[in-house]
């Protein structure tokens, strides 16, 4: 069966998430931890949290995923604003072990003018400091289009942060398809060759999630505009070869395309039947 959800807005709580995914035809979605451009989070609601799993454990809504406020920087050249990231990630990691199993994705950072060498291993700094062994959750670096001075524009600066995290066993991958078309990997005209330098450089084992957006802008254009899905520059061919693909097929998919959730309802549905059951 096809895990596939969309971006959904945490205002109203875990259990009103739940029940809009279901009824827009989702089986997982994404939240914000908090407002996305950081900010303070809602008082912590451990009822809420609970009454959340027994709906999900109800209606299949495993894992769920997670995403950090994308203002945060892991690394920032100021120390003040990586002490906030680093705090405001440890708080949604630890408010997160009420729901065991969950994932946490985030922008890896923007170097500014350090650059990549320095940004990786400020990144991995932070998450030596905020993994911890027992920790419930698996968090995500997610891939992104090089807009800037982001790190995580390649498949290597992903590994080279895994590879000096200690607990890296708590981490995986998210692929967003708009960012690594963007990001000059050829998922349209080439998806198999993509899966296997992720494979040699990686390994596809940490891939845990993936975003399914379309893009407003062409392959290698480092900009980061989501589009519809077969409204962009990828395509609907290509995104339902991206949904079947043997190495993809059984991870769960996230929209995050410019929709209401009308929008995401009817997406989902046309993923759900292009989806080929084996
Ligand atoms: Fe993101
Ligand atoms: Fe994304
Ligand atoms: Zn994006």
């Amino acid at each position: 069966m096809l895990k596939i959800g969309c971006h959904l807005s945490s205002s109203k709580g875990y259990l009103a998430m739940g029940k809009e995914a279901v009824k827009i035809g989702a089986n997982t979605f994404q939240f914000f931890t908090r407002n996305p451009r950081g900010g303070k989070a809602k008082p912590l609601d451990v009822q809420d949290m609970a009454a959340y799993q027994d709906f999900a454990r109800e209606h299949g809504l495993f894992p769920i995923l997670a995403h950090a406020p994308y203002t945060l920087n892991a690394c920032a050249a100021d120390d003040g604003l990586r002490t906030f990231a680093r705090e405001t990630m440890a708080d949604d990691l630890a408010r997160l072990e009420h729901i065991p199993g969950s994932m946490y994705n985030f922008h890896p950072g923007s170097h500014v003018k350090q650059g990549a060498e320095i940004g990786i291993d400020l990144i991995a700094e932070h998450l030596n400091a905020i993994l911890t062994p027992e920790l419930h959750t698996t968090v995500l670096l997610e891939t992104m289009a090089g807009k800037g001075s982001e790190v995580g524009r390649s498949f290597e600066e992903l590994r080279a942060i895994l590879d000096r995290v200690e607990l890296s066993d708590k981490m995986g991958i998210c692929l967003d398809t708009c960012h690594v078309s963007d990001g000059g990997y050829d998922i349209v005209g080439n998806l198999g060759g993509v899966l296997d330098e992720f494979d040699q450089i990686i390994g596809l084992s940490k891939l845990k999630a993936i975003h399914l957006n379309d893009s407003m802008n062409p392959l290698g254009s480092h900009k980061d505009r989501h589009q519809k899905l077969g409204e962009g520059t990828l395509g609907m061919d290509a995104l339902e070869r991206i949904i079947n693909h043997p190495m993809l097929r059984e991870l769960p998919f996230y929209l995050e395309t410019p929709n209401d959730l009308e929008g995401y309802a009817r997406e989902i549905a046309l993923m759900k039947a292009a989806y080929k059951e084996s």
